[in-house]
């Protein structure tokens, strides 16, 4: 008897789903995407409970007659392609037909739709992929569907599913990104309680991105392009050649938005690249980023990017990911340096002489590593000259007046350093608002320090018996804010400080809903926080010590940190993450004169902590010279 068997539709359906439907915002996006393919100009997306109990998708498009309604559930039912070489020039966003049999085998499904040339539209209605329903619905043209009860049918799924925000900010993210890839159609997302975008058309990207993410992000940003570039002859190798002579060369069209160099993102999280609207992840482009911004921003940080590629269909392959999520480009490289190039030109036209205070001494052979970049303590760290990251140089060098290698150095034996500095994580060069609290090395600092004086009015010299201490101010002071902030917070004793003007800070919609989320906790941190028009926040009050100046700055970072991935944190782990980003902006900075008080203050301060040896995110404070380590350099024991 036979053991294998086909398996029933409903059960391939079941599957299928699997790859599909991930969750709530894969759902919203095969629904928006076949509203685009229809020619929607209006797209309307309305979510309850995060998507998990309601995705509604209406859309002004083409709509469907009675017998494509029906046949729409079939699995591989799609009008986009006709045969596996429609594959090969893809202009839709599906191809697959696979979406709504998938969703609709794992949800409750209405779907309400009307083709012009039917004067009565088609309602029907599916559960788990039984159809139980079919009747007429008086409409206009265009199409509403309704997903309930995600996953009811498969618990195992269900159970897998983030929190409400969580799901809702993925669902707001998928929405922008398509309302900014077409600013020419309406998009609105609602939630039971919120208008989260709502974007009318407009004339320009920039304007799509200004309705979408405000001014703020907008002066961020240098626009390029438009660039026509047409693919060069020897660029396409697996092509034959006399097919490549006859038809004129396929022409790639590159323009977008990138950020100025001074903007240091601590995530990818902004990086948007469209192919023909379609926005994918792509490794080669990240990379041509990453080139484009190699002396321009320090490691570890990232820029802000909205690239739009567009070329002809059959320059690249998108059926090669079940969610349509990657491409595959037929001439790569070529794509690689289009974005490379444009981007760096971009960044070279608007490229603000002041941004960049260059080091005094800025040696030759540092200029590919150590970027002169903004103001943060990297950067400072990064433009000294021979002062390369301590742990990692393998070594700590004084250096006599006189520089003689023969004579004037005195290596520093990495133990002794170990001790006191651990070696910087991965992500050193992350500017200090990186929310990463790791866990601190503990270590008790003497209180019998006494200061010396300051190395470039930014690391605080002392001695005692021990020998000789090295302090960054900086990160010392943010240990010794981040502590109390956190004490304070712990014992709800926390207050904001008004500010003279309230400040109004533009959130695009996913930031919109992280703010929703952690309005409370901000609020138990000192920040009197109050709607402002669509989109933009004001604060009225913010944590004392922090300078108006920094306060946008300081939200901004606090719910950036916060978004996406790390929406499922802890409470634990919140109040550490914006206690760290508070600190960290209302620390004293480099770069600044301190007196013998202020040295003394701090260095007292900094041996009450519990780990004064390591800053909120992990990088080493101190850096302690054995006094044995001293005389034994000295050869005097
Ligand atoms: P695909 O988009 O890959 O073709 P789907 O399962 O998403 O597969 O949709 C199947 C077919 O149903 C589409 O090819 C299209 O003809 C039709 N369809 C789906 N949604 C809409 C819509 N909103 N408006 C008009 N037609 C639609
Ligand atoms: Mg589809």
């Amino acid at each position: 008897m036979s053991i294998i068997r086909i398996l029933p539709e409903k059960v391939a359906n079941k599957i299928a789903a699997g790859e599909v439907v991930e969750r709530p915002a894969s759902v919203a996006k095969e629904l928006v995407e076949n509203s685009l393919d229809a020619g929607a100009r209006e797209v309307e997306v309305h979510v309850e409970s995060g998507g998990k109990r309601l995705i509604r998708v209406a859309d002004d498009g083409c709509g469907m007659t009675r017998d494509d309604t029906l046949l729409a559930f079939e699995r591989h039912a799609t009008s986009k392609i006709k045969s596996a070489e429609d594959l090969d020039e893809i202009s839709t966003l599906g191809f697959r037909g696979e979406a709504l049999p998938s969703i609709a085998a794992v949800s409750r499904l209405d779907l309400e739709t009307r083709h012009a040339s039917e004067a009565v539209g088609t309602r029907l209605e599916i559960s788990g992929g039984t159809l139980r329903n079919v009747k007429d619905a008086v409409r206009p043209c265009g199409t509403k569907v309704e997903v309930q009860n995600l996953f009811f049918n498969t618990p195992a799924r269900r159970k897998f599913l983030r929190s409400e925000s969580t799901e809702l900010g993925h669902i707001a993210s998928m929405v922008t990104h398509y309302a900014l890839a077409h600013p020419d159609k309406s998009f609105h997302l609602t939630s039971v309680t919120n208008e989260i975008l709502k974007a009318s058309p407009v004339g320009s990207h920039r304007e799509r991105l200004y309705q979408v993410m405000g001014s703020q992000m907008l002066e961020q940003l240098v626009e390029f392009g438009p660039v026509e570039r047409p693919l060069p002859k020897f660029g396409s190798p697996d092509l034959e050649p006399d097919a490549e002579d006859a038809a004129s060369p396929p022409v790639f069209t590159i323009f977008g938005f990138a950020s100025r160099p001074e903007v240091h993102k601590l995530n990818r999280n902004q990086i948007y690249f469209f192919v023909n609207r379609r926005l994918i992840r792509d490794r080669l482009v990240l990379h041509a980023l990453t080139e484009a911004y190699r002396n321009i921003l320090p490691a570890g940080v990232f820029p802000v990017a909205l690239i739009f590629l567009d070329l002809p269909s059959s320059e690249v392959d998108v059926n090669v990911h079940p969610s349509k999520a990657e491409v595959r480009f037929r001439n790569g490289s070529f794509v690689h340096d289009l974005v490379r190039d444009s981007v760096l030109q971009a960044l070279m036209a608007a490229r603000p002489v002041a941004a960049f205070p260059l080091p005094k001494q800025a040696p030759a052979a540092e200029t590919r590593e150590a970027h002169p970049g903004g103001q943060n303590l990297e950067s400072y760290h990064q433009r000294q000259p021979g002062t390369s990251r301590p742990a990692q140089a393998g070594g700590f060098h004084l250096s006599a007046p006189r520089p003689d290698p023969a004579t004037s150095y005195l290596p520093l034996a990495e133990a002794v350093l170990s001790a006191y500095a651990p070696p910087p994580p991965e992500s050193w060069s992350v500017p200090c608002s990186t929310a990463t609290t790791s866990e601190p090395q503990t270590g008790e600092l003497p209180t019998d320090l006494q200061p010396l004086g300051q190395i470039q009015s930014s690391f605080i010299v002392a001695t005692n018996a021990e020998g000789l201490w090295i302090i960054d101010q900086h990160v010392a002071h943010e240990r010794v804010l981040f502590e109390r902030h956190l004490r304070l917070r712990q014992d709800s004793k926390l207050e904001g400080q008004r500010l003279l003007l309230p400040i109004v800070v533009d959130l695009g919609p996913e930031q919109r809903v992280t703010y929703q989320n952690v309005a409370g906790e901000l609020a138990a941190n000192g920040f009197e926080v109050e709607p402002f028009g669509q989109g933009s926040i004001a604060v009225q009050a913010a944590p004392a010590d922090i300078r108006a100046d920094h306060v946008e700055k300081l939200v901004r970072e606090i719910l950036e940190s916060l978004a996406q991935e790390s929406r499922g944190l802890s409470l634990d782990e919140l109040r550490r993450r914006i206690a760290a980003s508070v600190a960290c902006h209302a620390a004293i900075k480099i770069n600044m004169p301190l007196d013998q008080e202020k040295m003394g203050w701090l260095l007292l301060e900094l041996s009450k902590t519990d780990c004064p040896m390591t800053c909120p995110h992990g990088r080493p404070v101190v850096l302690r010279y054995d006094m044995k380590e001293i005389q034994k350099a000295f050869k005097r024991i």
